[in-house]
């Protein structure tokens, strides 16, 4: 009698795990999810994608800054990246897609390092 016990719940269990088989190769159940353990030692830390270049108010005449058509007396150039202000050396007035713009040309003094800068100016 003990035997058919035993007999039957190995039965069982051999039909479970039949059937689990089975079922598993008819539906294709996605794999089962493995728990993702923390990597050991320092996380790699991945490389940021490149970003593309900010493109920067006023760096292009797409970009013009606008300003009042007062500018001269209003403008700031700015401090250099070295800390020294940065010195208008030059402004030349031009026309993009029919507006007025004046390219600012930007000079450190005490670094030489230079930058244009687009406004585009209130018509008067
Ligand atoms: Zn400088």
């Amino acid at each position: 009698m003990l035997l058919w016990i035993v007999l039957g719940i190995a039965g069982a269990i051999t039909a479970y795990v039949v059937i689990g088989v089975w079922s598993d190769r008819r539906v294709a159940l996605p794999p089962a999810a493995t728990p993702e353990l923390p990597a050991p030692g320092p996380q790699p830390v991945a490389p940021p994608a490149p970003a593309p270049a900010p493109i920067l108010r006023g760096d292009t005449a797409a970009t013009a800054v606008p300003v009042p058509a007062a500018w001269r007396e209003k403008l700031s150039a700015g401090k250099c990246g070295c800390g020294q202000p940065l010195a208008i050396a030059s402004d030349e007035a031009l026309r993009y897609d029919g507006r007025l713009m004046v390219v600012v040309r930007l000079a450190c003094a005490a670094c030489g390092h230079a930058r244009s800068v687009y406004l585009a100016p209130a018509e008067a």
